[in-house]
């Protein structure tokens, strides 16, 4: 029995100039503030990591600050198509679903395919089938769209430029100025299990249809107990071609690494290899927390060992 638990979130990461104004960035802050302390609770309460990193994503997801659930950013179609994964550490069971556009929470639709063990990503019409089986409501038309989506896709379209998240378009010839968004949560209980999961609207004005990493086991999101649990975001293309989630596991499983240095070596790898940009978080066996990104900001927060609450940009 491991005396402590961890806890990480993240809200995507990216070039987000306007949250250097303290008063702009206080709202990010304050959310994953507050979704840390009720995954605090949960943890500290003997509560599993799974249900740790699936009531936090929830949260995040209900939140329109952030690129997931009600809030997310929009396809060329001015339509909304989720995505969402989750894994448990434990017995490497995982559940993805992508192109979710009925239900409020993908990732609790993801957990439920966890829970159904087969089969472990499922999308569009299947997803929604599913969806309705397990008795998930269908939410109304309408529901996930927030004003400001709505004008940044509008921006989007005006420049013909599909991207990341946050922020209005603009030309990006070096990889500056890119946007990003998604959530994500990982964590370690009291009993030394460890669970991720991701959940994003995908790139602003991206193509329909068009599946990133967040969903894909491996690439945005990973759990073993035998190296670490990772969440990823960024430009999901990179994270699939690097498998990168993955990486930073294998990082520590085959090189025993700990999280802090397998943070730095993946970041390294995503830019080494395919010119990757974004961040993600991690969580190790023992419980450590590290993150990297080569963007400028990663909004993200921790409470490591049951300590105290940290969040950063
Ligand atoms: N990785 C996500 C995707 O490509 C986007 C993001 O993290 O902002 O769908």
């Amino acid at each position: 029995m491991h005396p402590s638990y961890s806890l990480m979130i993240h809200g995507g990461a990216g070039d987000l100039d306007r949250l250097a104004d303290p008063q702009q960035a206080a709202p990010y802050l304050d959310s994953m503030r507050r979704v840390l302390e009720q995954g605090r609770q949960l943890l500290a309460a003997g509560g599993s990591a799974l249900d740790a990193v699936e009531h936090c994503a929830a949260l995040l997801e209900d939140d329109p600050l952030f690129n997931a659930g009600i809030g997310a950013v929009l396809d060329e179609d001015g339509r909304v198509e989720l995505d969402a994964g989750i894994m448990c550490g434990a017995s490497l069971r995982a559940g993805g679903v992508a192109g979710i556009d009925t239900v409020a929470n993908p990732v609790r639709l993801a957990r439920a395919l966890l829970e159904r063990g087969e089969p472990v990503l499922l999308s569009g019409a299947g997803a929604r089938r599913f969806a309705a089986c397990c008795g998930f409501e269908s939410v109304p038309d309408g529901y996930f769209l927030t004003p400001q989506r709505l004008a940044q896709w509008q921006a989007a379209r005006c420049a013909q430029q599909p991207g990341p998240d946050h922020d209005p378009p603009r030309p990006a010839p070096d990889g500056r100025g890119d946007r990003y968004g998604t959530i994500g949560a990982v964590a370690r209980d009291t009993r030394g299990n460890l669970a991720a999961a991701t959940s994003t609207g995908g790139m602003v004005n991206k193509r329909c249809g068009r599946v990133g990493d967040s969903p894909v086991i491996g690439a945005g999101v990973y759990a073993d107990n035998a190296s670490c649990a990772a969440s990823c975001t960024g430009v999901g293309e990179h994270f699939l071609r690097t498998a990168l989630a993955k990486t930073l596991a294998d990082l520590i499983d085959f090189k025993g690494l700990d999280a802090a240095a397998a943070a730095q070596q993946g970041i390294e790898y995503l830019a080494r290899k395919v010119a990757g940009r974004g961040g993600f978080i991690l969580i190790d066996h023992a419980g450590r927390c590290a993150s990297a990104r080569n963007t400028p900001q990663l909004i993200h927060g921790w409470i490591e060992h049951g300590g105290a609450t940290c969040c950063r940009l």
